[in-house]
């Protein structure tokens, strides 16, 4: 068997191109652009470089965006405030503050802050409680992007078992909450698994679909996945010589999956559509024109 590619970098474009054109019809009806405030703090390359790609994008399709770029000494309180100002601010409708912050900075007290009707990223308590309850504002960008991917691909995940590799707070986590609701595009039996997970391998052979978000480059093996598993490879990995790799081992399991994301093209461009598609819900809802769910 030779795995269907499930090229998201095609299905981005597409999706942006859908975006561009409802940026469009926002304009027209509030004469107002949905606006994007990024916020980063030091000269962390990695971070520079997403949130380069994430301005550019939001400007591709319509958007305006404004990075508020601060040294790496910045206090907590510094940058508290600044969030404040952006809360107050009626032309920014979405804030995306670019992890990791440096140290010194307690992440939560800064996600905190951030309005939950601007948390584009959805990582606040307030939207993560939502998405808990089964009550979504704005679902966390990797995990849309994972599930729109499916969906997008026609690939069925009722009552399907997705294993899901890393718990982390931004991708493991909520996407085991989506994929758990009641509803389209769920409907899932869902385990997760970690580092203390045991006999991971046990595990993953269950799997209808996998879904590798752990930061180890080509972890997963071909003697790891049923044949036939829809593989879904979150993991970005820079190795030694430069070269981008996933937490797959992409050639080999290709021989045995049915379907298969590529990294680089596969989550990635799905991710940054998923920010454009919350940006552009964060300004329909300010504006009235969505209704907020209850
Ligand atoms: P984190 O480091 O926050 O989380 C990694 C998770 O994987 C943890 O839950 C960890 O377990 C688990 N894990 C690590 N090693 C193992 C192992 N050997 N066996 C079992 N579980 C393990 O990472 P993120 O969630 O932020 O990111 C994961 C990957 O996805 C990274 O490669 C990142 O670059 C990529 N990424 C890609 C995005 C995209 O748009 N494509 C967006 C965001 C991330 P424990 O909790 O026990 O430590």
């Amino acid at each position: 068997m030779t795995a269907r590619l499930l090229d998201g970098k095609r299905l981005a474009e597409q999706i942006r191109e859908e975006i561009r054109q409802q940026v469009e019809r926002f304009y027209q009806t509030t004469g107002q652009r949905p606006g994007l405030a990024a916020v980063l703090v030091g000269d962390n390359p990695a971070s520079q470089i997403y949130v380069r790609n994430k301005r550019r994008a939001c400007e591709q399709v319509g958007m305006v965006s404004w990075l508020h770029h601060l040294p790496g000494e910045t206090t907590e309180a510094q940058l508290l405030a600044l969030v404040r100002q952006l809360n107050d601010d009626p032309v920014v409708h979405g804030i995306l503050v670019q992890l990791p912050l440096p140290r010194h900075i307690r992440e939560e007290k800064i996600l905190e802050a951030v309005a939950p009707n601007k948390d584009i990223d959805g990582f606040g308590p307030e939207n993560l409680g939502r998405l808990a309850a089964g009550r979504p504002r704005f679902v966390p960008c990797t995990p849309l992007g994972v599930q729109v991917l499916l969906r997008r691909h026609d690939i069925a995940i009722a009552g399907r078992h997705v294993v899901i590799l890393g718990r982390s707070t931004i991708v493991g986590k909520p996407l085991a909450l989506l994929l758990l609701h009641k509803g389209p595009d769920a409907d899932a039996t869902v385990t997760v698994c970690h580092s203390r997970t045991q006999n991971l391998a046990a595990m993953t052979r269950q799997a209808d679909i996998l879904v590798a978000a752990m930061g180890q480059p080509r972890f997963v093996r071909a003697d790891m996945i049923k044949p036939g598993a829809v593989i879904v490879d979150v993991g970005i990995n820079r190795l030694p010589d430069g070269t981008l790799v996933g937490d797959v081992d992409h050639a080999a399991v290709a021989g045995i999956a049915s379907a298969i994301t590529p990294v680089p093209g596969g989550v990635g461009p799905m991710t940054v559509a998923m920010l454009l598609h919350n940006t552009l819900r964060a300004a329909q809802l300010q504006a009235g024109l969505l209704s907020a769910p209850e």
